[in-house]
């Protein structure tokens, strides 16, 4: 892997990330820069990636990229509203790639953040880009998705989990 991820057990990732106080400063850019090169970088190796926290590239700022359609980088970022309904998924992580764990989300969210250019934005995030939000920004408070793992038998090697679904296909 050409640029490192930080891997589970490092203590960044249990860090409290800190607020940025220049969004549009040249801190944040240079942090929003590293998450985006890392995460095309690593997505290339892995063959997974959606999404990015900054204690995953070595800083404790309150930073996260995620790109599903689109690239976003959000500085800041705070859930104001949260659905009362839930969702279930298999989720993965950068930081533990061997690993999937089932996890419950809420379905929709709506995050209040900074853009680059520190203006603030509201964001009503539903489904995939919701949950993934979620993943992101547990990262800032140092929160991974062991800690949040849902269900009898919720923890698996990804390699595990692949082969009992390819022999369920027959
Ligand atoms: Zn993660």
């Amino acid at each position: 892997m050409g640029v490192g991820v930080s891997r589970l057990g490092d203590p960044i990732l249990r860090a409290q990330c800190r607020p940025v106080s220049d969004p549009a400063g040249n801190q944040a850019v240079a942090v929003a820069d590293k998450l985006k090169s890392t995460l095309y970088s690593v997505r290339g190796d892995l063959g997974f990636g959606r999404g990015i926290a900054a204690p995953q590239v070595g800083s404790d700022l309150q930073i996260v990229f995620v790109c599903i359609d689109e690239p976003l980088i959000l500085i800041n970022p705070q859930i104001e509203e949260r659905s009362p309904e839930m969702v279930e998924l298999w989720d993965d992580c950068l930081s533990l790639p061997p690993l999937l764990v089932r996890v419950r989300r809420h379905r929709a969210i709506t995050v209040r953040y900074r853009d680059l250019a520190g203006r603030p934005v509201v964001l009503r995030a539903e489904d995939e880009l919701s949950e993934l939000l979620q993943h992101e920004i547990d990262h800032l408070h140092g929160t991974l998705i062991l800690d949040r793992a849902h269900g009898d038998n919720a923890i698996w090697l990804r390699e595990e989990w692949e082969r009992r679904a390819r022999g369920h296909d027959g």
